[in-house]
């Protein structure tokens, strides 16, 4: 099967629209084995719809068309579609109800007007691919181009529509499609604290007679790695021979990401976390609770820029900060014993550092940054120097406090992390 993908939407090639849905796909086309062939942004204007849907047909046979479902003007992809391949298009009783109620229920019991009524219509013999959270649904149209059968599939633009709806409607359908033979079994694992380069290095020599196929992702916080094969039992005996080899930095199958983890590992003992953090100003605290359901473990945090509140929220004593200065080993251990015994606390994070681009002593570079991880009695503070801009410096130490925490939970001895 080969895929291409469509996102339509002048908002996203102008850029103040990021497009996610495409990054969406890719990661869930890899849970089943699956990638696209070519992934095209469209303006949205009937002419550049149709340059996307005749360069994504050379490429593959399945096209997964996102945006430009709703009832606005700018809403062309059913009509260009329709063009495109000669379909006529009707208005679907059971759909038409939808719209009108979706419609009346917000609008005061008025009925719908007719650019709105167009979300009702499908082109014959497709089906329909439900939408629960919006009133555009989705489209499936298999149909011959070019002496090829093709599988099209039109989704509404909006993530929180778009996202259930692929999940449920789209790739079950996918999986069906495809050949016995094309059939692929994905396995992937976070490492912690480890380069893809070096990775690399290590997998391909140990899995040389495996049939893997191996792919690296670098993260900030180390590497995701994913076999693939099409024998199960060959894949999940590479990854447990690769799991081994890394050592404890290697996540079980399945797990790949971070702060799930560190939440798991305080649910099971019951244990609380806090964050002080002064120059990822709450990065590491909007990272935790991006996450829904960490509310059991995670407490908050406090935001202590100045040296004023690391004193006043935090009681990192005043003499302290004047003679280490507040981007050093012993504030952070002020700052994680402070959040632990002021917000009451089993454990704690505490990053203090230079982002740059200016702040820069003598002795203290951009980029210097001192990160502490409590937990319970143990702690444990580093110094870590980020090259980088203000970004990256900030992005590197959110990263890197999570997985000191992490190891230390997991192992109760951090080692050495990037
Ligand atoms: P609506 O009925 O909301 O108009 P639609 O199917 O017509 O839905 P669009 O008009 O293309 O979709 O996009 C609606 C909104 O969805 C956009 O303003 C944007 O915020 C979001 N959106 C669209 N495409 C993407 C994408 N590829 N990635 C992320 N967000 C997107
Ligand atoms: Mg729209």
């Amino acid at each position: 099967m080969s895929i291409a993908i469509i996102s339509t939407g002048t908002e996203l090639l102008k850029g103040s629209v990021l497009n996610t849905n495409a990054g969406f796909i890719g990661r869930r086309l890899g849970t089943a084995g699956l990638r696209a062939a070519l992934a095209i942004t469209a303006g949205d204007s009937p002419r550049e719809l149709f340059n996307a849907l005749a360069d994504a047909l050379k490429a593959a046979d399945t096209i997964i068309v996102t945006g430009g479902l709703g009832p606005t003007r700018d809403d062309l992809t059913l009509a260009a579609v329709a063009r495109f391949f000669g379909c006529e298009l009707h208005s679907d009783p059971r759909l038409r109800e939808k719209v009108e109620q979706f419609w009346s229920v917000r609008h005061s019991g008025a009925p719908a007007p007719k650019s709105v009524l167009r979300q009702a219509l499908i082109p014959t013999g497709a089906t329909i691919i439900d939408n629960p959270n919006g009133s555009a649904s989705g489209i499936r149209l298999d149909i011959t181009y070019a002496g090829r059968l093709r599988h099209i599939f039109l989704l509404p633009g909006p993530p929180r529509e778009f996202e259930p709806m692929f999940e449920a409607g789209v790739l079950p359908q996918l999986k069906m499609l495809l050949q016995p033979e094309e059939h692929e079994y994905t396995a992937g694992f976070l490492v912690l604290g480890c380069g893809e380069y070096s990775l690399q290095v290590k997998l391909e020599k140990l899995l040389k007679t495996f049939p893997v196929t191996l792919a690296y992702c670098a993260r900030p916080e180390g590497t995701r790695v994913f076999l693939s094969g099409a024998e199960e039992a060959a894949v999940n005996e590479a990854v447990r021979l690769a799991r081994s080899a890394i050592g404890e930095a290697a996540f079980p199958p399945g797990e790949l990401e971070l702060i799930p983890a560190i939440v798991r590992e305080l649910e099971r003992r019951n244990w609380t976390l806090v964050t002080a953090e002064s120059c990822t100003g709450g990065r590491i605290a909007g990272a935790i609770t991006d996450y829904a359901g960490v509310s059991a473990v995670f407490k908050g945090g406090a935001v202590v820029y100045s040296n004023e509140l690391k004193h006043r929220l935090l009681g990192v004593p005043e003499e302290l900060l004047a003679a280490h200065g507040a981007v050093s080993a012993e504030c952070a251990q002020a700052m994680i014993d402070g959040a632990c015994l002021r917000m009451e606390a089993d454990c704690s994070i505490a990053v203090t550092g230079i982002a740059g681009p200016g702040g820069a002593t003598e002795t203290k570079p951009v980029g210097l940054v001192s990160i502490g991880v409590r937990v319970r009695e143990q702690s444990e503070v580093r110094e870590y120097y980020f090259p980088g801009d203000r970004r990256t410096v900030r992005e590197r130490t959110a990263a890197t406090a999570l997985s000191l925490l992490c190891k230390l939970l997991r192992t109760g001895k951090p080692e050495e992390i990037r």
